[in-house]
């Protein structure tokens, strides 16, 4: 089947350290990737290259049969998700959710329709007129991603969305991310640290060191037929 999104070639330098070298991936419509690897192995980075944020000092990425790699941020259609809350402080939940709208000439109408839709599918039409500050960490978490799917983005960005969580509330909030990621449809990478978050969580496992894939597939075929020591280790199959 043809990639929804494929990424091919990706380089990434910072002077002359080689953070990202010959990045393939080809992500179906509607899957959700885990880009797994230990800190500093180029997740976050691959993730700037792809909405944008950080530019390529080499390789190609389509999406849709679209070449975006010299389209701005904001044309790429691809919504992010940062670990640590980048809400608006001065302005409310709903605010918050209908900035992207906003920002794309949206009617105030059709904004506050659209965040209570979304308010709703988070659980949080309580919420509306809160301001961030006022909000736990798991509800921020949720209005983040509640605001990155306003716009109705091609492609779903999560950078360490749940690291900064408390235990309990990541795996509430890791269960409500798929719940939504599944009924949107939405293709997805998801960025963690954490094996068994990838584990639990995806359609596939992409495993990265030092700037490189090392090895995909399968959350299974990962954890049960890992190709290197590296792979065994990181996965804990040896438990
Ligand atoms: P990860 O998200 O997997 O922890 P990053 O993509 O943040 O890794 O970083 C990969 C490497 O690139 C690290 O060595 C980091 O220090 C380096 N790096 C990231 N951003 C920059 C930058 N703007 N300038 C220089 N080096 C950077
Ligand atoms: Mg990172």
């Amino acid at each position: 089947m043809k990639p929804y999104l494929k990424l091919a070639g990706i380089r990434k330098q910072f002077g002359d350290m080689t953070v990202l070298n010959q990045v393939n991936l080809d992500i179906r419509e509607g899957e959700l990737v885990t880009l797994l690897g230990p800190s500093g192995c180029g997740k976050s980075t691959l993730l700037r290259c792809i909405a944008g944020l950080t530019e390529l000092s080499d390789g190609q990425i389509w999406l849709d049969d679209k070449d975006i790699v010299n389209l701005p941020p904001c044309s790429r259609e691809i919504g992010m998700v940062f670990q640590s809350y980048a809400l608006f402080p001065n302005m409310t939940v709903s605010e918050n959710i209908g900035y992207g709208m906003k920002m794309r000439g949206a009617s105030k109408d059709a904004r506050r329709q659209r965040a209570e839709e979304l308010l709703e599918l988070i659980d949080m039409t309580d919420k509306r007129d809160a301001y961030p500050q006022h909000l736990s960490g798991g509800q921020q978490q949720r209005v983040a991603l509640a605001r990155s799917l306003a716009v109705q983005p091609k492609v779903l960005l999560l950078d360490e969305p749940l690291s900064a969580l408390d235990a309990k509330i990541r795996k509430n909030l890791r269960t409500e991310i798929r719940e939504i990621q599944k009924k949107f449809n939405i293709t997805t990478i998801f960025v963690t640290h954490d094996q068994e978050e990838a584990l639990t969580l995806s359609d596939r496992v992409c495993l990265m060191n030092k700037g490189s894939i090392v090895q995909q597939g399968t959350p299974e075929e990962l954890y049960s037929t890992p190709k290197t020591e590296f792979v065994a280790r990181f996965m804990g199959s040896y438990n």
